[in-house]
């Protein structure tokens, strides 16, 4: 399976570069379009658990979908498998709706996904191909379970304006359920005024840009959601990736259809396209994507994009492309702050109606900063454990519970940087940590490096001690204890101490 989805990428990546070359029908060549369909179906799927990994987030998808296979494709019905009862009784409770609707915006003639207990390998037999995904049963029977019609999760309003081509706009994504905080707040008024007023001067296009995981799918998704759901006329949105409209594109290329889909894409009245870096060195797409980004804008279309860096960071594009995207609003999602996170959680528990104390938000919001992807995996993650085993949340059941990925979230400070950076805070030399000078200029701070060294590394005492001068063990517990003590008697040294802890962890 691995190795196929590789000879998958490498097959559609070579075939950006073969857009000037005729591509022959696939009725003539029988093999082929055998096996041009089955490589279809494994492209699908790939795109279908790399979005399901993109919507639920790295957390819950190691610990529930990692192990998620393709079974079968039959007709309208797909089956996948998962190593155990337990595995497929989750994910059948959890997950069946969101795989049937990635399913079916992949491929539509997909009606239904068979959760299951199985082995591995795939079997994708279709005997005859024809064009646009579709394909002929392989004589499988298969028992029907646990399946949710797509359509009925969906907001038929964003249904009804929605492009065929476009992929469904996530109803969880709307401008309510995203937590503003100064990181984002820039970001999220423009977001706002292109829902509101589509195409204005100087927001057209509108460019979103951020780190991995920090709401610009998000903030894309709202401004469907909210467009769709105006009551004045209905307004033609098309939300897709990149790299889903290079696959359109190479699709129409294959099925001689390039000017249907030219024409499908030109008729929308907001195209938003997420993750535009996907295109650097696919530049047939990138070409193909700057017509169309100019016959939109030039007939007064809004188009808003999202990317990692900002236009003139992507190297990579072309520059009148690069140039053309820089035009109108170039918005940046910033990195969270501590608050923000916070207030994410608070926003996301209250949402699930789960009781989390605030330490252990603080907890979170402290140690998982990155990415807010992760950071709501992990409460899900909490939460779901709560639910399963009915207990409820502690600080202890959290570390238990969140062990993995804390560990690949410590952020191995270094007990020297720790050292230097108390150091220059209190204005004292580097090498006092380790001398013997016992007066209260020195030893203080000496006393918080300890301390901070025992939070913030998985380090002993005698081996703190050690980076200390050779200090015993019993020395480095005293500061700890020492300076805990002042923290909870002097605001002032605290947040001092809080101050430093923050610069280290981030
Ligand atoms: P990006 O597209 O920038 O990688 P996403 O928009 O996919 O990030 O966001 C990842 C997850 O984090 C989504 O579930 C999203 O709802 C959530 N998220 C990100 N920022 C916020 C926010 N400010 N408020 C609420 N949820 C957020
Ligand atoms: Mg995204």
């Amino acid at each position: 399976m691995e190795s196929n989805q590789g000879n998958t990428k490498t097959k559609m990546a070579a075939l950006d570069g073969f857009t000037t070359h005729p591509i022959p029908a696939r009725s003539a060549v029988e093999q082929a379009a055998h096996e041009d369909v089955a490589v279809q179906l494994l492209e699908q799927w790939n795109r279908v658990r790399n979005r399901l990994q993109q919507e639920v987030g790295d957390v819950e998808y190691r610990t529930w979908l990692r192990q998620i296979t393709l079974g079968s494709v039959d007709g309208d019905e797909v089956t996948v498998h998962l190593p155990t009862r337990f595995l497929r009784d989750w994910v059948r409770g959890h997950y069946a709706d969101k795989l049937n609707a990635l399913w079916q915006s992949e491929n539509k003639r997909i009606r239904r996904v068979d959760i299951r207990v199985g082995g591995i390998g795939v079997s994708v037999a279709p005997s005859v191909a024809e064009p646009d995904d579709a394909f002929r049963p392989d004589g499988t029977v298969i028992e029907v379970a646990a399946t949710v019609k797509a359509s009925e999760r969906s907001d038929p309003r964003a249904e009804a304006s929605r492009p065929e081509m476009a992929a469904p706009l996530d109803t969880r994504f709307e401008f309510d359920s995203f937590v503003v905080g100064k990181p984002n707040e820039f970001a999220y008024a423009c977001a706002r005024r292109v829902a509101e007023r589509p195409s204005s001067p100087g927001f057209n296009p509108l460019f979103l840009y951020g780190g991995v995981g920090l709401g610009k799918t998000h903030l894309m998704h709202a401004i469907g959601i909210e467009l769709s759901r105006r009551d004045t006329a209905p307004i033609q949105v098309a939300y897709m990736s990149a790299e889903k409209f290079m696959y359109r594109f190479i699709a129409a290329i294959r099925s001689q259809s390039t000017m249907e889909f030219k024409e499908q894409l030109r008729s929308v009245d907001v195209l938003m396209v997420d993750d535009l870096q996907f295109l650097i060195g696919k530049d047939n797409t990138q070409e193909e994507f700057f017509h169309t980004f100019n016959a939109l804008v030039d007939a007064g279309k809004q188009i808003v994009v999202s990317a990692d860096k900002s236009p003139s960071d992507l190297s990579g594009l072309e520059d009148r492309l690069r140039t053309r995207l820089g035009c109108g609003m170039v918005a940046d999602l910033h990195a969270t702050t501590f608050e923000l996170r916070i207030s994410i959680l608070e926003a996301k528990a209250s949402r699930a109606e789960a009781e989390v104390p605030p330490k252990v938000l603080e907890f979170l919001a402290h140690k998982i900063t990155s990415n807010v992807r992760e950071l709501e995996g992990s409460l899900n993650r909490l939460i779901a454990h709560a639910n399963l085993f009915g207990r409820p949340i502690t600080l202890e059941s959290t570390q238990e519970v969140l062990h993995d990925i804390l560990k690949a979230h410590d952020r191995r400070v270094t007990i020297e940087e720790i050292q230097k950076r108390v150091a220059e805070h209190w204005n004292i030399r580097l090498a006092d940590m380790s001398s013997a000078r016992r007066a209260r200029a020195v030893a203080r701070p000496r006393q918080v490096a300890m301390y901070l060294a025992k939070q913030l590394t998985s380090r002993s005492l005698p081996e703190i001690g050690r980076k200390f001068g050779n200090r015993d063990h019993t020395t480095v517990m005293h500061a700890v204890s020492r300076v805990t003590e002042l923290i909870a008697q002097d605001a002032d040294f605290g947040e001092r101490v809080e101050l430093l802890r923050r610069m280290l962890e981030s």
